[in-house]
């Protein structure tokens, strides 16, 4: 952890300190070696908070965006009595979870719940050689687009025909199948890039994972300036399709109440 109790007062570590866990009240030591970010660890061995992942300085990183106030603050539930440390909470009250590894359903499932008001952060850098985004999509629900489907390879889209001799085609041939036309996307390319607004098809090997069943907004963070939010395109169930939207590092930051040029 990042900080630990000295005296009763919320503090980084530093070398040969100890502290107590603002959390579960047993006594921490500072850890200030090369090897790891510089951080507190509780004597024993007992992991007080079940959620908690090691830090690493991508995570510092996030957390030094925020006021000190609202780095690790203790979220409480008064019915359960369960008390977790959220890595960001904002003045207004919302989480921002800060994760690193991997994650499982069921833990994704009940940070989510126990949270209620939050978004994820998500560490891209192992797997962005894996995760291709490609052609620009327009926002999402348009008029124009209604009747267009688009497709992960994001070549041709299709959409669904009005033409009467399409119609009679079919008819006379007897066979049903959807009535459908195939476009190459450059054909509306001006018309994506008037209603752009930062989405974009992609590409990954896994699109199974924990985070494509997330019910809060997951945010990836390549390492560079933007984020890329993780959504499905389309509401319609029937119709099946991942996109991710460019976010502005700096302004999800700065909406939040933090600091862009703290440790940048
Ligand atoms: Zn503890």
């Amino acid at each position: 952890m990042k900080y630990a109790l000295v005296d009763g007062i919320k503090q980084e570590p530093f070398p040969n300190q100890k502290g107590i866990c603002c959390l579960c009240g047993s006594p921490t030591s500072s850890k200030c070696g090369n090897s790891k970010v510089w951080h507190w660890a509780h004597k024993s061995l007992r992991k007080c908070d079940p959620w908690w992942e090691n830090e690493t300085a991508w995570h510092r990183l996030w957390k030094s965006y925020f006021n000190k106030d609202n780095q690790e603050v203790i979220h409480f539930d008064e019915n359960t009595g369960e008390k977790h440390i959220a890595d960001i909470k904002t003045n207004n009250g919302m989480v921002i979870e800060i994760q690193n590894s991997p994650i499982n359903e069921d833990e994704l499932r009940s940070r989510e719940n126990f949270y209620g008001n939050m978004i994820w952060i998500i560490n891209g850098e192992k797997f962005k050689n894996n995760f291709h985004i490609s052609e620009k999509l327009p926002r999402p629900n348009l008029n124009f687009f209604e009747d267009i489907i688009f497709h992960p390879g994001g070549i041709t889209y299709h959409k669904e025909s009005d033409d009467p001799k399409y119609y009679e085609d079919i008819k006379s041939a007897k066979r049903y199948f959807h009535m459908i036309e195939a476009h190459f996307m450059s054909d509306i390319k001006e018309e994506i890039e008037n209603n752009y607004i930062g989405h974009h098809l992609f590409d990954c090997k896994h699109k199974r994972g924990a985070w494509f069943n997330a019910t809060k907004p997951v945010f990836i963070d390549f390492g560079d300036n933007h984020l890329w939010l993780l959504e499905k395109y389309y509401k319609e169930e029937y119709k099946s399709l991942w996109s991710v939207q460019k976010i502005s590092k700096d302004e999800l930051i700065l909406k939040n109440g933090g600091g862009i040029n703290k440790n940048r």
